[in-house]
């Protein structure tokens, strides 16, 4: 388990109340950051933000709903009115959608998705950078999928919101990276959360897990090593790509 300094810095986790945006919240409170836990579900942002204060940390929970832009805005705002600044922003909050092909997908699950997976992220960004530029420069780490990158049957509005996270990453890199805003993506394969095991069947997370070289499914902790990286200043060159942490899936 990595542990980056981040003493004196403000970190903003969306979707912070389970699985990566959990591991990514703990792991920056025990860097010593100051962390915003966002999430929609009330009962997992608070058990998150009580592990961290219990543990001596510092972290307030916002409820949000990462689709709806004004409720973005208002997270944002809160998290500079209570503490000061904002330096990491982790876009993670994330839904799987219905799952269909292409040619029969419920076209409200289809908006559902994009609203959450890709409007989101741009919302998030959108109220994030202005804050980081005033805060002097700031690190910014959406959680994409190894589903930006490649295919997957009877998911295409997942795989295309993931596809849209990698590149709006890529654009917003270009524009601010010159002026102290790092911009990055990250792609983990399948990871052991509550967005898989309350999906999918044992026999189903088997044969994912197989898909996987490594053979097995990731570790939140795992992903949330490689996001606190990227948002750290040991990682000052780091901008405009896209991280893998995927067993090799991609790889195959
Ligand atoms: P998770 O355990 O289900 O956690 C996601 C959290 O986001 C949940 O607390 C969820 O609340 C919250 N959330 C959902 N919709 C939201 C919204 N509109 N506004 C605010 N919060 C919302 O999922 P996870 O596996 O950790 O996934 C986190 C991110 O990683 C997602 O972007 C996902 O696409 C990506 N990812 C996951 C995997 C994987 O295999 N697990 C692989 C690649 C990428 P509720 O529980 O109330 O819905």
């Amino acid at each position: 388990m990595a542990t980056y300094d981040c003493k004196d810095k403000v970190a903003l986790v969306t979707g912070a109340g389970s699985g990566i945006g959990e591991s990514c919240a703990l792991t920056f409170a025990r860097g010593g950051a100051k962390v915003v836990v966002a999430d929609y579900d009330p009962d997992g942002g608070k058990r998150v933000t009580e592990a961290i204060t219990s543990d001596g940390g510092d972290a307030t929970f916002v409820e949000v709903d990462v689709s709806a832009a004004d409720r973005v805005e208002s997270m944002v705002a809160t998290t500079v009115d209570t503490y000061g600044a904002l330096h990491i922003a982790i876009n993670n909050a994330g839904i799987g959608g219905a799952q269909a092909p292409t040619g029969e997908y419920p076209v409200d699950s289809w908006r559902q998705v994009i609203e959450v997976n890709l409007n989101g992220v741009f919302y998030g960004m959108r109220y994030e950078i202005p804050a980081m530029l005033e805060a002097g420069g700031g690190s910014i780490v959406n959680i994409a999928s190894i589903l930006g990158s490649v295919g997957f049957a009877n998911s295409p509005a997942y795989v295309a919101a993931k596809h849209g996270v990698v590149g709006l990453t890529k654009t917003a890199a270009i524009e601010y990276s010159a002026r102290g805003v790092r911009v990055n993506s990250v792609g983990p394969g399948f990871i052991d959360t509550p967005l898989l095991s309350a999906n999918l069947d044992e026999a189903t997370l088997s044969a994912i897990a197989g898909m996987h070289p490594i053979g097995r499914l990731g570790k939140p902790q795992e992903v949330a090593d490689l996001v606190a990286f990227l948002a750290s200043d040991e990682a000052a060159f780091c901008t405009g790509a896209y991280y893998l942490v995927d067993g090799a899936y991609t790889a195959n």
